[in-house]
């Protein structure tokens, strides 16, 4: 500190505490500040855990589909007063542990800034701020992110390709409708924020400009940080923003109008309305449905809560009544999904999904009348007071866990609640729950009837048209025929002129001195949460560690010698993973895994020798549980198994074993229960097959793994015939059907299969170790087996997917698809012990970093919305995908020019981008841990499935540092080129029908074949055989 700040000390940032308060079901502050002299806000919630998390957030409203809000989200980002080069938030941001991100809603926007650690936030916030409120919004930056036509007559553009891949989907179409009927004109909730394509195509800049001056003022904007803050660095950084913002801003407008609050509000609805929309899509034989309510006020605490219980009292789980009359008794939906918006008239929405075509109005009529005979006769108090319960254990598990919690509650309480704190204060405790508890009968029927079921609703039908589908192609064609025609060659030329000069603009170098100005930061601020490891049973050959929770585990009473590993974290639940490997599941079982896993929480028990419904059992589980879920154990790094997870309070430890136990050994299999999995997972496959990314991925799984791998098993493609058989089958010869799912059962549920994971506060664990004796005990469970070794992915590849190469390219076109999308496969780096890893890492980030090389020759030029790397040490390959491209072939050889340059030295490499790709993997490390469960789960995947020693992690850490130049190079040459060369990769396209004449030029792919979506070869392996097949 110098003499002149010893003599004058320093002024006290101009902000005023509101309040502070520490909620009373979760270890969180949240303070409250305002500036005196604009008004900004200031929200933090102070909570452990390597990241920080940012939420500039902005109340934007707009009474047209200009799209003008999310195209200044994006033009936010092209450059500030201060700073005007297009990139350098980003390469900021990435070089201090930080990525930036943002979204425009149809009543907001929100900058977000995630860092890990605090030093790094705080040197990015004033610059990011600038950016939104000082940004350049130049005529340039316009032309390449919003809209421009390009040299061949083609509508293009960041945002313009954005929302063209969104326009015509099913969902978009029908959101937009319901909500024309819901509001009026001068209601912004009318309106698509997104920008229509129509209206896209003429926004000018001034506009955009317009609107950020009317709705990006410092007392329209919240600042809210969600992490370990520190409190006076971060007030004095945003005192110091204000003072170098206060010339360029006008003066606070006293008669600002906060928008939504202060507008106009939507009338009530007068009428009901059913409208049917058409949507384009080639198969025709399935639809969705969405119905929308007005509902109550969001800010009112206890009607909120209200509503999420009556929601899952309604819809929430097979048992409630919705779901189970209309899914899973009457077969007419796969489901029943429900949601609502938080607005100050709320809107509420359900949406049964996978409902056959011709019975769309029919299947709205159902749920409309069922919702009418729910409140004509007493409620289920019972089963309403465990969902309040339930709803509450959740709250709390979520706000230990998830900072999204205070993200979401912040930002709505910002955007409708009162801006002197007093609404914010319902999040100190969950009071609401109390009062809702002593709701009477009466209370509940009549809360019921009054928003839903005697109110007037909007429904609309969602119904696929091939009819559709071909007229907007050909509407396009002739669109795109006479604009061509029009412009003719010299109006080309020019657009491509102009094209040429705005991305020659946009991009101007950024200076290595101006960002040599920030120093990386320090990673001593980034406080990574510490789980101990702690072994029992089987699991100590692993290893064990001197640590206090080894100890409690050694002390307990110690009991048959099941795989335990305990991970010891300060939590107040238990988080419980029974990780179940499928080495002895037969191949010819393993597609009916999913169906197995539906059924898993659903089925009919054997409980103390009687049955037990399977509607007794859901009940049951969602008392003794938070939650309860099972799927492929793919999160824990295995593929070829199963994770069953439990969230408990910690009370239900042994009540959640001897759940396992009867889960596992008493299911009894009932052909009624699997008729109706059967019939909903049929229902989902239509829709899984619009996709384009998930169908490019699919086939690519087909061509690299094995026919007995869980991977190509589970596959939409196999699921679409494999099922159809299934269902005849089982009404043919249940007992066939029965017996595999019994043979399934057995093949899973071993004793060598089982590995055990529980997350908890250790030392208060009551009987940790011996309480498994309860399933252990099980007859069909040998304790004196060894667990059998986890699979590694590796063995799992087909002798393709082992040298990728030899199959060479597949086009597939798709009638759903305006755009395209690729994957290309090679072999990549295959052991954590090559000492080439770490530089394999910082090439990687190098190559994907926001404002990294692919991203300008790819998104910057229009090529496609992104492309992505991803390597799969474990699998020993690399993967290069296109995202929604209107070329994927040209996306291809554009990156592939790209690393060629960089790989040979043509291009020399960046030295800030390298530095922002070592920060990355940092960063990368901290998002992985950024929970107590996420970094117990890490601690498991990485000691017993990958067998890495402890710490292994933070030695990664230490060894980026030191990567050279030269090692990327090598990594690029050898490792990563590969995935664009034939003879060495694979690729598979998904595109729109128009664009099956693509050709990967100028490195031409062998065998290029072009196949319609089902390509035989790939699931015949599981063709049902019975004996009278
Ligand atoms: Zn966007």
């Amino acid at each position: 500190m110098n003499s002149q700040n010893m003599s004058f000390p320093p002024q006290r940032p101009r902000f005023r505490k509101i309040q502070s308060f520490r909620t009373d079901y979760a270890p969180t502050t949240i303070t409250q500040y305002e500036s005196e002299r604009s008004g900004m806000q200031v929200i933090v919630a102070d909570r452990k855990g390597p990241k920080i998390n940012g939420y500039f957030t902005l109340a934007t409203e707009i009474l047209d589909d200009s799209g003008a809000p999310h195209t200044l989200e994006h033009l936010i980002f092209m450059g500030s007063k201060s700073y005007r080069y297009r990139g350098l938030l980003d390469k900021l941001a990435g070089r201090a542990y930080s990525v930036t991100n943002a979204w425009t809603a149809v009543d907001h926007t929100a900058y977000t800034l995630e860092t890990a650690g605090w030093d790094g936030f705080a040197q990015i916030l004033p610059v990011y701020l600038e950016h939104v409120i000082l940004p350049t919004l130049t005529d340039d930056a316009c032309i390449t992110e919003v809209h421009h036509i390009d040299g061949e007559g083609n509508d293009a553009g960041v945002v313009y390709s954005e929302m063209q891949a969104l326009q015509y989907s099913s969902g978009e179409l029908m959101d937009l409708r319901a909500r024309r009927l819901l509001y009026p004109e001068n209601v912004g909730f009318r309106y698509e924020t997104g920008g229509m394509m129509e209206a896209l195509r003429v926004l000018t800049s001034q506009r955009i400009r317009e609107f950020h001056k009317a709705m990006y003022q410092p007392q329209n904007l919240a600042i809210i940080v969600i992490g370990e803050a520190d409190h006076d660095e971060l007030l004095k950084i945003l005192d110091d923003f204000e003072e170098s913002i206060k010339d360029d801003i006008p003066p606070p407008d006293p008669h600002f109008k906060r928008p939504f609050v202060d507008s106009p509000q939507p009338p009530p609805l007068e009428k009901t309305v059913v409208e049917t929309v058409e949507f384009p899509e080639e198969d025709e034989s399935t639809g969705e449905i969405v119905v929308a309510f007005f509902g109550p006020s969001c800010i009112d605490q206890v009607q909120a809560t209200a509503m999420n219980i009556i929601m899952t009292y309604l819809c929430g789980s097979s048992v409630s009544v919705i779901e189970n009359t209309m899914v899973e008794k009457e077969h007419l939906a796969s489901s029943v999904a429900y949601w609502w918006d938080s607005r100050p008239n709320s809107v509420i929405w359900f949406q049964p999904t996978g409902v056959a075509t011709e019975k769309l109005a029919f299947v709205e009529q159902r749920l409309i009348s069922l919702l009418k005979e729910v409140a004509a006769k007493p409620l289920d108090m019972n089963y309403i007071k465990e969902c309040l319960q339930r709803e509450k254990r959740q709250v709390k598990l979520e706000a230990e866990g998830s900072e999204q919690f205070y993200a979401t509650n912040l930002i709505t309480d910002y955007l409708f609640g009162k801006r002197d704190g007093t609404t914010l204060k319902d999040l100190q405790s969950l009071s609401e729950y109390d009062a809702l508890d002593s709701w009477t009968e009466e209370q509940w029927r009549a809360f019921l009837k009054k928003w839903i079921s005697d109110a007037h609703h909007i429904s609309i039908l969602g119904k696929p048209s091939l009819e559709l589908a071909n007229s907007l192609k050909a509407n396009e064609e002739a669109r795109l025929a006479k604009r061509r025609e029009e412009l003719g060659k010299e109006g080309l030329e020019r657009l491509r002129e102009r094209l040429e000069t705005a991305t020659k603009n946009n991009d101007q170098p950024i200076p290595p001195e101006l960002l040599d100005q920030w120093p990386v930061p320090g990673t001593s601020s980034i406080h990574f949460i510490e789980s101990a490891t702690a072994r029992s049973g089987k699991a100590r050959s692993l290893g064990v560690l001197d640590n206090a929770a080894q100890k409690t585990i050694d002390a307990a009473a110690q009991g048959l010698p099941l795989f335990v590993q305990f991970e010891d974290v300060p939590t107040d639940f238990v988080h419980l993973t029974v990780h179940v490997g499928m080495s002895q599941t037969p191949t010819k079982l393993k597609p009916l895994l999913p169906l197995f896993a539906e059924n898993f929480f659903n089925s009919p028990v054997l409980r103390d020798g009687k049955r037990m419904e399977f509607e007794d059992v859901v009940k049951q589980l969602e008392k003794d549980t938070i939650s309860y879920h099972i799927s492929s154990s793919s999160r824990l790094g295995d593929y070829e198994g199963v994770a069953i997870q439990f969230r408990v309070d910690r009370e239900r430890y042994t009540t959640i074993i001897s759940w396992l136990r009867t889960l596992m050994f008493d299911i009894i299999f009932d052909p009624v229960r699997i008729k109706a999995a059967i019939v909903k997972a049929l229902a989902d496959v239509p829709e899984a097959k619009r996709d384009g990314r998930a169908m490019a991925q699919e086939v690519d799984t087909a061509i690299h793994f094995k026919p007995e791998s869980y991977l190509a098993a589970k596959r939409t493609l196999v699921k679409a015939v494999y099922l159809r058989r299934l269902k005849k089958l089982i009404e043919r010869e249940p007992e066939t059907v029965l017996s595999w799912f019994e043979e399934l059962r057995k093949s899973l549920f071993t004793f060598e299969n089982i590995r055990v994971l529980v997350t908890a506060d250790v030392a208060k664990l009551a009987n940790p170790v011996a309480a498994w004796d309860d399933l252990t005990k099980n007859p069909s469970l040998d304790p004196t087996k060894d667990v059998l070794p986890i699979p590694q992915l590796h063995s799992m590849l087909s002798p393709e997917g082992q040298s990728p190469g030899a199959f060479g390219s597949v086009v597939i076109p798709m009638t759903t698809l305006d755009s395209s999308y690729s994957v290309s496969t090679a072999a990549g780096l295959k052991s954590y012990a090559d000492p080439r890893l770490p530089a394999y890492l910082v090439a990687l980030g190098y190559l994907e970093a926001a404002e990294g090389p692919l991203r300008n020759a790819v998104r910057g030029a229009g090529l496609a919305y992104g492309v992505f790397f991803s390597h799969e040490v474990d699998g020993g390959y690399v993967q290069f995908k296109v995202y929604r491209s209107p070329d994927a072939s040209k996306a291809i050889e554009a990156s592939r020019a790209t690393v060629a340059r960089l790989a040979s030295g043509e291009q020399p490499l960046d030295r800030h981008l390298v530095e922002a790709a070592v920060s990355g993997v940092v960063y990368g490390v901290a998002e992985e841990q950024a929970t107590m469960a996420a970094a117990a789960q890490q601690n498991y995947v990485a000691g017993v499935v990958r067998g890495l020693e402890p710490g292994w992690n933070r030695k990664i850490l230490a060894r980026v540092r030191d990567v050279t130049d030269d090692e990327i190079r090598a990594v690029l040459r050898d490792l990563i080129m590969p995935v664009f060369e034939p003879g060495k990769s694979n690729v598979v396209v998904t595109c729109a029908p128009i664009m099956q004449e693509v050709r990967l030029e100028p490195t031409p792919f062998p065998q290029l074949l072009h196949h319609p979506l089902l390509v035989p070869p790939f699931y015949t392996q599981y063709i049902l055989r019975s004996p009278n097949m």
